[in-house]
């Protein structure tokens, strides 16, 4: 088959491109490296949908960081995903004013409202913020949501509109033909394609490179994190940052959508762009910077470390149709505010491909509700008991509850491993139902994961991975 779009890359750029073209009567696919879509930069970030006060006016960045938050809330609840509004604010000291004010200005400049607070409206708000705090610039209309879920509902909702998605696909060799791409993955599979776009995240300088198309340059920043029990959630309602800096936005304190508490990101110039291990001094660092803007940081509940790398391209996105390579869009350098601008990029990219294809009017599109699938927990926590019991009368299995922490039954991972775009990995059933996220990190449900994914995918549970390719868990010793 020769698709009209080709989009390499399944992170939270890519998917949002794929579920914007599945709108219209054209052939899409996507492919992606990794057996699941937006594990890499997508789901390793805070998760914050930023207002877009602080980008630099008339940049990429700031343009589709202000229509992308907009965006959100209707987006969010079109495609069940967990989306608060939770405000930001930007804590400063005593001589922090100037600043604060600086970022209001650029507020104004780039149409988004926020106010400056003084120390009493600060403890009003959030009467955890560090007592140091004198001024800061609120918010109102920043947000957080679960990144990943974005990523698989973009996904699923272009899967069960026609479009196409390939998994363990890394695009590797690229050529053209009489007009037709071909894509040559690294198992060997061959895709063809009239266009292609590439939205590879840190790889798509190499994916530019095997089109032929321009040349582009990416540096890459470690972001390290704590995440923290549910049980911290109490004391915080907003997300807090430092005042800005040359390495960006600080380390935060942040409520997530799912109501569990994150520290960092931290900041660190990295040159392989997919290790995602912690290191000492990292965790060090945000355990010396939290305590300047919250006073309530306690490290004895935090239940997980993880990292993600940001891709940077000089100052701003690139998003551009290629002027070397014929029918060929890229996407590149979607650093911070990547996650908040996707929907409003995914649009934009839209109009691009338009220029290459004409996509007509958009076609009749059925709406898959996320929580049809997965996060069924969060929807079930607020059903009656009659309710909850019907469900489990119906199916059994909604009464077994695999994940004590989440409260995840096995009626859901069962689901969720056969929504539109299969689960295969702990760690995709974990993203898409939380079983495992909880207190104690799958330590009591993985077991029990592994073994209904081996018997729902009919295969040994010697194969089930945890994440990545090599990542098995059950040995046979046989
Ligand atoms: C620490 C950190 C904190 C952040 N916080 C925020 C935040 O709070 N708010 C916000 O708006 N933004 C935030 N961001 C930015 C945001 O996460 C990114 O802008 C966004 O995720 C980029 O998405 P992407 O699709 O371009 O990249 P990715 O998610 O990296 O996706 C690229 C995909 O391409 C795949 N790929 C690579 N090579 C190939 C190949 N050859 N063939 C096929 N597939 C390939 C990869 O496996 C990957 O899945 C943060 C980023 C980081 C790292």
């Amino acid at each position: 088959m020769i698709y009209d779009f080709l989009v390499i890359g399944g992170g939270v750029i890519g998917t949002a491109v794929l579920y914007e073209l599945s709108h219209y009567d054209v052939s899409c696919a996507l492919l992606e490296k990794e057996n699941d879509v937006g594990t890499a930069c997508s789901s390793r970030n805070s998760g914050i949908v930023h207002a877009g006060y602080d980008c630099k006016p008339g940049t990429f960045k700031a343009r589709f960081n202000v229509r992308g938050s907009r965006i959100f809330p209707e987006l969010c609840a079109e495609l069940g995903v967990l989306y608060k509004k939770t405000g930001s604010m930007v804590i400063g000291g005593a001589d922090s004013l100037a600043d604060i004010q600086a970022l209001h200005e650029r507020g104004k400049i780039n149409g988004v409202y926020t106010e400056i607070l003084s120390r009493n409206q600060i403890a009003e708000r959030e009467p955890n913020v560090s007592r140091d705090a004198e001024y800061a610039l609120y918010a109102p209309d920043a947000g957080v949501v679960t990144p990943y879920k974005l990523v698989i509902a973009y996904a699923d909702n272009a899967v069960i509109n026609g479009a196409d998605i390939f998994l363990n696909a890394e695009a590797d060799r690229i050529s053209r033909d009489s007009g037709v791409y071909t894509v040559t993955a690294a198992d060997g599979r061959v895709f063809f394609a009239k266009s292609l776009i590439n939205a590879a995240g840190y790889a798509a300088c190499k994916i530019n490179q095997a089109a032929n198309a321009e040349e582009i340059r990416q540096d890459y920043a470690l972001g390290e994190y704590f995440l923290l029990d549910k049980r911290e959630s109490k004391n915080i309602n907003t997300v807090l940052f430092p005042l800005p800096d040359s390495r960006g936005k600080g380390i935060l304190v942040a409520p997530t959508a799912e109501g569990n508490v994150l520290y960092g990101p931290t900041s660190t110039p990295v040159t392989v762009p997919d290790d995602y291990a912690v290191t000492a001094e990292g965790l060090k660092n945000i355990r010396d910077s939290v305590g300047r803007i919250y006073e309530k940081a306690n490290f004895a509940s935090v239940i997980k470390t993880f990292a993600g790398v940001r891709t940077v391209a000089g100052l701003d996105f690139i998003i551009e149709k290629s002027k070397k390579a014929e029918n060929y869009i890229t996407i590149a350098g979607i650093c911070s505010p990547g996650l908040t601008a996707a929907p409003a990029i995914a649009e934009y990219v839209g109009e691009l491909a338009s220029e290459i294809t004409a996509l007509g009017s958009r076609k009749k599109y059925v709406n898959y509700k996320e929580e049809e699938a997965s996060g069924i927990a969060a929807v079930r926590r607020q059903d009656s008991v009659e309710k909850i019991n019907e469900r489990i009368r119906q199916n059994p299995r909604y009464g077994h509850i695999v994940c004590r922490c989440e409260t995840v039954s096995e009626g859901e991972i069962i689901k969720a491993i056969h929504s539109p775009l299969t689960a295969t990995t702990v760690d995709a059933v974990k993203r898409r139902v939380r079983a495992g996220m909880g207190r104690c990190q799958g330590g009591f449900c993985t077991p029990k994961v592994i073994e209904i994914l081996a018997r729902e995918l009919n295969i040994e549970e010697s194969e089930i991975l945890k994440n990545r390719k090599g990542s098995k868990i059950v040995i046979d010793l046989s």
